[in-house]
């Protein structure tokens, strides 16, 4: 597997809101809608190509004040919040960003609940962008 764009998350105070443009306005299709109470945010996805090359677009919303992404909001208004990349090998990628002295949010690869591994780079190193590094199962 070759290295992809995954998703592009985008912060917004207001999912309704939201998806009058993307979905209403732009055309784009929603998949599905997804709560997840630990991270404290309701996430729509909203599918770009078809396949195992499918990349996505997720709209984040807070569902709590104490979360991350509400921080984020405060500092930088609603907008594009990370770029994640699909890779073949998180461990072996984020060996290779270490060795190349890039700062690493989570040095050591995060698993969820459906098995993905995940570890975000600082946007320190990666000009200004919150990179998402994303192994999937299988
Ligand atoms: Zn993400």
């Amino acid at each position: 597997m070759t290295t992809k764009l995954d998703h592009l998350a985008i912060a917004v105070p207001d999912l309704d809101a939201a998806l009058a443009f993307y979905r209403d306005a732009l055309g784009l299709e929603l998949q599905r809608i997804e709560q997840v109470e630990r991270e404290g945010v309701r996430i729509a996805f909203l599918p770009l190509g078809d396949g195992p090359a499918t990349s996505w677009i997720e709209l984040v919303q807070p569902t709590r004040d104490d979360t991350g992404i509400v921080r984020w909001m405060a500092k930088h208004g609603p907008g594009m919040h990370h770029v994640c990349l699909a890779v073949a090998d998180i461990e072996a990628t984020l060996a290779r960003l270490a060795a190349h002295g890039c700062e690493l949010i989570n040095p050591q690869p995060v698993t969820r609940e459906d098995g993905t591994r995940y570890a975000f780079v600082h946007p320190r190193s990666a000009f200004g962008v919150l990179v998402e590094l994303y192994e999937k199962p299988g």
